[in-house]
């Protein structure tokens, strides 16, 4: 089933094959398919107002009620594809890391939808070494990939829906304000230290966070309040998390700023000067590019947009960078004139008179990884074509 067929490039939604199970909202970074109303939503109200006890989650199609082998008190049946929980929603259904949450995916691979256990099982899995990790008592579990801790036989357990929150006004009320002290959790972002006084160079694209990312950082704030870990010693492996720990070798960055320009997050922020201005040949301009690991969605963007391929991921993210908001510094240091354009570059070690990355392509000289596929030379062209690079001599 492909209820979200490509055309010219961009996805279009195929309303006749749809059937709103919400996998694709749950794994877009960016929120394009961010639908107003969320069941699950609904879902994580009714679970916050049970114990936390260990509860099985079923899709409208599981058979649970002859039970379940799952060793849970509880089955609580969601409305839709259990695919339509993202990581935040599964962190949370946890009690925020307080009860084992089983899903019943038994079935999925025989379910029309199509083939979406194993999406389920990745985010599980995934959210569940993040719960370990914050070394908190709650669990992930799955009927298809834990069978080694099943029951024998299945045992009846009373089930309930997950669209019938059972909270009274005041239970209603203290949730709100759960809520509230959640969103006061994270600590407002701190400035980036800027070493020029106009702060973030001008010419950005236009930014947002994405509402999901709000709810996972909320959600990774929850789980900090009760972890028993040294926040700034536990890593998580980057795969496990829909973020990028973002490196730069400062030996090939060249301070151009493109990968702050495009990333759509501002999780990259650069002080530098404008790129349209160009500098007297013995001028200098001090700059600075800075990563906040929170705010990144790993798009890659910004590996596509470095014309020097210098930017890398790491493949560890510690639990302080995710809860705690701070500018780590990957590049900086002073920007002299191109020698051909005068427009603001880094020189490269043992290079005197520097060539921005442009006028190195104007000249005939390879920039870094000229084998790039076509969609790569493509933005590589339209990134010169952006910033205007001159193929002129100004002192000629
Ligand atoms: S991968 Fe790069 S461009 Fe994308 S959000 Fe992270 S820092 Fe920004
Ligand atoms: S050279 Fe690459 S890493 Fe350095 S500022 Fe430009 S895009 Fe960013």
């Amino acid at each position: 089933m492909d209820a979200l067929p490509q055309s010219q490039g961009l996805p279009v939604l195929d309303g006749d094959i749809c059937v709103a199970c919400g996998a694709c909202a749950a794994v877009c970074p960016t929120d394009a398919v961010y639908p107003p109303q969320r069941p699950e939503q609904i879902l994580l109200r009714t679970l916050d107002g049970l114990p936390a006890v260990p509860l099985l989650l079923a899709c409208p199609r599981a058979s649970v009620d002859r039970g379940t082998q799952a060793p849970v008190a509880g089955i609580v049946r969601h409305v839709r594809c259990l695919a339509g929980l993202d990581m935040a929603d599964l962190l949370a259904a946890t009690g925020h890391g307080q009860r084992t949450l089983w899903l019943d995916d038994t079935a999925c691979g025989q379910c029309p939808i199509g083939a979406l256990g194993p999406a389920i099982q990745a985010t599980a899995r995934a959210a569940d070494r993040i719960l370990h990790t914050f070394g908190l008592p709650g669990r992930l579990r799955t009927t298809a990939l834990d069978t080694g801790q099943l029951l024998d036989s299945p045992e009846r357990r009373p089930v309930l829906l997950g669209t019938q929150p059972r909270l009274s006004r005041r239970e209603l009320f203290r949730g709100l304000i759960r809520g509230d002290e959640a969103s006061r959790d994270r600590d407002p972002a701190p400035d980036l230290p800027m070493l020029l006084p106009g702060g973030p160079v001008a010419l950005r694209l236009p930014k947002q966070l994405p509402e999901s990312r709000r709810r996972l950082l909320e959600a990774l704030a929850r789980l900090a309040r009760s972890a028993a870990v040294d926040m700034g010693a536990a890593t998580l492996a980057a795969q496990d998390l829909p973020m990028a720990r973002v490196k730069v070798q400062g030996d090939r960055c060249s301070g151009c700023g493109l990968c702050a320009r495009f990333c759509p997050t501002e999780a990259l922020a650069f002080a530098g000067p404008d790129p349209t201005v160009r500098l007297r040949p013995t001028e200098t301009v001090p700059f600075q590019l800075a990563f906040r690991a929170d705010l990144c969605i790993d798009c890659g963007i910004c590996q596509v947009a470095c014309p020097e391929e210098a930017v890398e991921y790491g493949e560890e993210l510690s639990l302080r960078d995710l809860v705690e908001p701070g500018w780590s510094v990957l590049a900086a240091g002073a920007l002299g004139a191109c020698r051909r354009c005068g427009a603001a570059t880094a020189p490269r070690p043992g290079d005197g008179a520097p060539l921005c990355y442009a006028c190195r392509g104007g000249e005939g000289e390879p920039l870094h990884g000229t084998g790039g596929t076509d969609m790569l030379d493509d933005l590589r062209s339209q990134l010169m074509e952006y910033l205007g690079g001159s193929q002129e001599d100004p002192g000629a």
